[in-house]
């Protein structure tokens, strides 16, 4: 007899809630993985952060290697795989870790009505799944600090010790075809930017480094605009650890019980403090997937109905001059270029850039959400989804909309000169005191633009919209 593990966002072996009940079933266990040919197509999935998740598989197939077993790679759509997958393999069960978006829940529920062997789903992709954190009277909650405070109080799951053994992977693995583990060309991708080492020991290693160190300062530093949090040098800012915590390569509970470990260790209410703060980022990762969960339409439009009325601008060369980094607001077009390069952009950033596209030339966050999902490494459906509706003013939570960041002042306030010059060339000769409105300059970079758009009229245009889809 033999079951399988099939592997998704959950690319590690240790804390993995449904490897770990399926490798101590005392049934041989197969591990898979499916390159799902639907997610290859969709304009959502962009290179970089495939890369990242080819090299992952690379790492999780080494770490099972030590155990005398193998990942087991195959491609195609989820269903028909595992349907010809168990015919092949005679397995009897399979056991998976949820997943909360639209996508995942159709394709496993699917899988799940129509296998005809064991279906085993278990919740670990969040500290608290979608329905255990719900107001009094049972329903959803639709605000942050409400959500947070009934987080907060709820119990959370240990981590999962799991001692691995060769006996618990199926011993003929090496006679199961699998597709060797592809390459983005054989998957139709060009080549791309670097990305960071994507394995579970690099993902610990990031998180015993920031709880040991950069944690306590994370209050101070969260706002930085860091040049590139990968390679050697790693700055004080924040954890980086989005991506890692996207595919799985790092838990929620790891990340969490090593918080609450160092809160518990120091005296000092300013470490302390900082450790809540970076906490409750991992509870706003938990509440866009609730959101997500319950709210599924958030996909394809506005969370709060009111807005779905607003008449958006068409302006395709806004947007593209948006995507280029070339908007003549430097604020906007450094960490726009950085997105490109590195595929990753400090929050505060991500903040600025999705104000400035849906405030100042009040482009729908569609297009947006869209851009960055192509481009970030951590890319994650609910977390970008809710980041883009909370700037548009349309989501959860949303920036009251009469909250527009002046492009000018966010950057005289996080945008050091060497993060602006690193990433615009243009703009190395213009002195600090210029760098944030090098247009105001007597003889401006003639390789720089213009701002495209007037700040105070955009900031007008946008307040009338959102009045009129109000019917103020
Ligand atoms: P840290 O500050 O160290 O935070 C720790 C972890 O908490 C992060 O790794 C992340 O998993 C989670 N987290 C932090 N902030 C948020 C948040 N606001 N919402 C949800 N989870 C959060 N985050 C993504 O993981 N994927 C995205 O696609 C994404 N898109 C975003 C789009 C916009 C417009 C905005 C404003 C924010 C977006 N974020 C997204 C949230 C946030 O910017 C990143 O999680 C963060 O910058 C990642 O860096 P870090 O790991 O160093 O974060």
């Amino acid at each position: 007899e033999r079951i399988i593990h099939w592997f998704r966002r959950d690319l590690r072996i240790h804390d993995n809630t449904a490897l770990h009940k399926a490798v101590t079933s005392g049934i041989p266990v197969i591990p898979l993985f499916i390159i799902d040919d639907t997610l290859l197509q969709s304009p959502r999935v962009g290179a970089p952060r495939m890369k990242f998740m080819l090299q992952a598989l690379r790492s999780l197939d080494k770490t099972l290697q030590l155990y005398g077993a193998k990942l087991i790679v195959r491609r195609g759509k989820p269903l028909d795989v595992l349907q010809q997958f168990i015919t092949e393999t005679g397995a009897t069960a399979l056991h998976f870790n949820a997943d909360y978006s639209p996508y995942a829940q159709h394709r496993d529920n699917a899988v799940t009505k129509s296998l005809k062997v064991n279906v085993h789903s278990y919740d670990d992709a969040l500290l608290l799944p979608p329905g255990s954190v719900m107001t009094k009277s049972g329903d959803p909650y639709k605000v942050f600090t409400p959500f947070k405070r009934a987080w907060n109080e709820k119990e959370k799951p240990a981590i999962i010790e799991t001692a691995f053994s060769r006996a618990m992977f199926d011993a003929h693995l090496g006679e199961i075809h699998s597709e060797r583990i592809l390459s983005l060309a054989d998957l139709g991708f060009a080549a791309t930017i670097d990305i960071p080492e994507a394995s579970e020991a690099q993902a610990h290693h990031l998180l015993d480094a920031f709880i040991s160190e950069d944690i306590a300062y994370y209050d101070k530093t969260r706002n930085t605009l860091v040049i590139s949090p990968f390679g050697k040098n790693r700055p004080k800012g924040t954890s980086y650890l989005s991506p890692y915590l996207r595919l799985g390569l790092l838990s929620p509970r790891q990340a969490y019980w090593a918080a609450r470990n160092a809160y518990r260790q120091t005296n000092s209410q300013a470490h302390q403090n900082a450790i809540a703060t970076w906490v409750s980022e991992l509870t706003w990762r938990e509440f866009y997937m609730h959101i997500l969960y319950f709210y599924p339409h958030v996909m394809q439009r506005d969370f709060v109905e009111t807005y779905q009325s607003l008449a958006w601008e068409e302006d395709p060369h806004g947007l593209q001059a948006w995507k280029d980094g070339m908007t003549g607001y430097p604020i906007i077009d450094a960490p726009m270029r950085q997105l490109k390069a590195i595929g990753w952009m400090p929050n505060r950033a991500r903040m600025i850039v999705a104000s400035f596209l849906t405030k100042d030339l009040l482009i729908y966050w569609k297009h947006g959400d869209i851009h960055f999902m192509q481009h970030l490494i951590d890319g994650d459906p609910a977390a970008n989804n809710g980041g883009w509706q909370w700037a548009a003013g349309t989501g959860t939570d949303a920036q009251p909309y009469f909250r527009i960041f002046n492009p000018v002042s966010q950057s005289e306030k996080f945008a050091t000169p060497d993060y602006l010059r690193y990433w615009l060339p243009e703009l190395k000769d213009v002195p600090d005191d210029m760098l944030h409105t090098p247009w105001k300059m007597e003889k401006a970079p003639d390789d720089y633009p213009a701002p495209i758009v007037d700040h105070q009229k955009a900031r007008e245009r946008t307040l009338a919209a959102f009045k009129a889809a109000r019917g103020e």
